[in-house]
């Protein structure tokens, strides 16, 4: 063998690709104990490590069977040659790869860079494999005599690095430059190795010196923002699971915590709670993780695969949480889902969950089931038709239909107004009632739109039905409390109203009592602000919260609406009956008209009318019905 090795490949000292092959293994044990964030690069990072893991595997086989060639099949000697080069080219292309993702090279002249060095590393495997056979590289000739013919791999390895470089310098001012220059020190550090390596005809570090960047991408991207103390990672890393999860076709088991008294700003997890919480997310469930979702919500999952066993975990889990529980002294929620191939994104996880929290009692815990899902889906349908409906501001939309209640007038004995009562009428769902969708509305900011339209057809159909003759003294639309902060609530009521062409004395608009001062202010403002035009005004359910009399008396109100309940306690004893009665002639005496809602019976109706009954409203008269119908109960104008 003499000279011409020792030239070529120098001393060779297996240590190098030992310790190149532990630390690879270090690194697998680190990544699968850590929970990384599922992204695509750490894919490619992962393969990375692998690749080099192969070739300190093949390079230690090259040069112990080199070593002893006269003892092995030659082609033990020419294969290993050719993975451990490869796998090498293979290594820096991965980098490669890692750095056009990371950098986000698009249609630049970065990703002609990245082709390029495609072309080159495909010429370079085909070369290492051809070289055997032509004799241009490695040669085993007669009596196992080795020589060399011209060796390809500082070249390719040299323009690969150069790509790094490249890539890393010009496209620096995409990520954090910290970032990158951690990356670069790192990879001088490589050549640095390899340098000295040359310079002492040494050839035992080589695959080792390709580890360096590893650490610092590892360190510097993959690594977590854990919370040191209950040991949570973030949404990111859940929108990736969520993703990786769906991606591998995974099923995972999901737990969330809700504490309600901790989901306020600024607050701090009592010490007793994250000492809790890291038992509970360490000691049950294998390779759990512990995400923070949000304020006071945290969110355990583990992969089903590796817990057989999770019922049985689970139930001990609740049991132990139990017993536990009386410690904290915090109201919770909890609630336990599987992944599911009908939710796609975390954010369905997070609104799911967040859904059903919202129908949960406090201190109970609720697994999530098929049911759950078709509520939220039904939940999220309406309201993006609802999203859909206050986007394009059609004040004709068919989707919104308004139907309207009679009441009937004692004094007249005929139905003069009516109360509109919105539904919506959606392609999936048919008709959904306003018990489902205006909290919906009210939360997401869309009611005041929604008002409008209703306000538009119920002015329309006054409009034709006082054209074809028909007597209508008014019709009341509900409005939220909420809607009156909207800016240019006044001036979008009035256009409507001005519009149509009616009188603004034909409108009312119903609003029920709200607790907050500031809400009572916004209230007296708009109030009078648009009774100058001439509109009514109704105090809607007297008697379901916390009257504040003072508050009423300072609202102009034209009439006051007792609630159903005032109708139904009424009949059931007499203390009640005389303290609505009295409420009723007070409001009476004071000029207020009084209007009973929910009268259902004829003995309803009697005792409604010994109550100072102005108006009456209820399914004794009719049930809502649409609109166009209210000409079955109106009268014409006899003229
Ligand atoms: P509300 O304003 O108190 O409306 C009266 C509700 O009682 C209506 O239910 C009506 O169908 C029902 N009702 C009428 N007569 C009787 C009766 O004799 N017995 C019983 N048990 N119930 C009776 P609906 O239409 O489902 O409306 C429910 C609530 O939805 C309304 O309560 C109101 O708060 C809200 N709402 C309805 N339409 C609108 C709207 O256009 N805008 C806003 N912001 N809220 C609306
Ligand atoms: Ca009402
Ligand atoms: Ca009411």
């Amino acid at each position: 063998m003499g000279d011409l090795t020792v030239y070529y490949y120098g001393n060779y000292n297996p240590i190098g690709d030992i310790l190149a092959a532990a630390t690879c293994i270090v690194f697998f044990v680190l990544m699968h104990n850590s929970y990384i964030v599922r992204t695509d690069t750490y894919s490619l990072f992962r393969r990375i490590i692998f690749t080099i893991f192969l070739a300190s595997a093949f390079s230690l086989v090259f040069h112990l069977t080199l070593k002893h060639v006269d003892q092995v099949p030659h082609i033990i000697v020419y294969v290993s040659l050719i993975i451990y080069h490869v796998c090498l080219y293979a290594a820096l292309i991965l980098y490669i790869l890692y750095g056009r993702l990371q950098l986000r090279l698009g249609r630049d002249t970065g990703k002609r860079v990245v082709i390029l060095a495609m072309v080159v590393f495909g010429l370079a495997v085909l070369y290492e494999c051809l070289a055997p056979f032509f004799g241009w590289g490695l040669r085993i000739g007669e009596k196992n005599l080795i020589s060399y013919g011209f060796n390809i791999f500082p070249v390719v390895y040299t323009f690969l690095c150069l790509t790094i470089i490249y890539i890393l310098v010009v496209y620096r001012k995409r990520i954090y430059h910290q970032i990158v220059y951690g990356i670069l020190f790192c990879s001088l550090v490589s050549f640095g190795v390899l340098y000295a390596q040359t310079r002492t005809d040494e050839s035992s570090f080589t695959v080792f010196s390709f580890i360096f960047p590893a650490f610092a991408i590892l360190y510097m991207i993959h690594s977590n923002p854990y919370d040191l103390e209950i040991g949570a990672v973030d949404t990111f890393a859940f929108e990736k699971l969520i993703e990786f999860v769906h991606k591998r076709d995974k099923e995972y088991l999901l737990m969330e915590l809700y504490l309600p008294e901790l989901d306020v700003e600024g607050a701090v997890y009592p010490e007793q709670v994250k000492e809790a919480v890291r038992r509970f997310s360490g000691e049950y469930l294998k390779g759990g993780t512990l995400f923070q979702i949000g304020g006071g919500t945290l969110l355990l999952s583990a992969d089903i695969a590796r817990n057989g066993n999770y019922e049985q975990v689970v139930n001990r889990m609740l049991n132990h949480f139990e017993e536990e529980y009386p410690k904290y002294n915090l109201d919770y929620k909890i609630l336990i889902s599987k992944t599911m191939k009908r939710l796609e994104t975390d954010k369905d996880y997070i609104n799911l969950f967040t859904y059903a929290k919202s129908k949960m009692e406090v201190n109970t815990v609720h697994f999530i089931d098929d049911k759950d899902v078709d509520e939220y889906h039904k939940h999220r349908y309406i309201l993006n038709e609802l999203t859909d409906i206050c986007k394009k501001k059609n004040l004709n939309d068919p989707r919104v239909e308004v139907f309207c209640q009679p009441v009937l007038n004692i004094e007249t004995k005929k139905y003069d107004t009516a109360e509109a009562l919105v539904r919506i009428n959606l392609q999936e769902t048919g008709r959904v009632f306003p018990d489902t969708f205006i909290p919906m509305a009210e939360q997401h900011g869309l009611i005041h739109q929604l008002s409008l339209i209703i306000l538009h057809k119920t002015c329309e159909q006054i409009r034709s039905m006082t054209e074809e003759g028909y007597h209508i003294q008014r019709i009341s639309v509900n409005i939220s409390a909420l809607e009156l902060r909207e800016e240019g609530f006044c001036k979008d009521v009035s256009e409507v109203i001005r519009q149509s062409g009616i009188p603004f004395g034909k409108v009312a608009i119903e609003l029920t009592e709200s607790q907050s001062e500031s809400d009572f202010m916004i209230m007296k403002q708009k109030i009078e602000e648009l009774k100058e035009n001439g509109i009514k005004f109704y105090l809607d359910d007297f008697g379901t919260g916390y009257s504040n009399f003072e508050r009423i008396m300072e609202l102009p109100f034209d009439i006051i609406k007792f609630d159903r309940s005032m109708v139904i306690a009424s009949s059931t004893d007499e203390k009640s009956e005389q303290m609505v009665a009295h409420l009723a002639k007070m409001f009476s005496d004071m000029n207020y008209s009084v209007l009973y809602e929910g009268v259902e019976t004829p003995a309803d109706e009697e005792n409604c009318v010994r109550m100072n009954a102005k108006y009456l409203q209820g399914y004794k008269y009719s049930r809502p019905i649409p609109m166009e119908r209210l000409t079955d109960y109106f009268e014409k104008e006899v003229s």
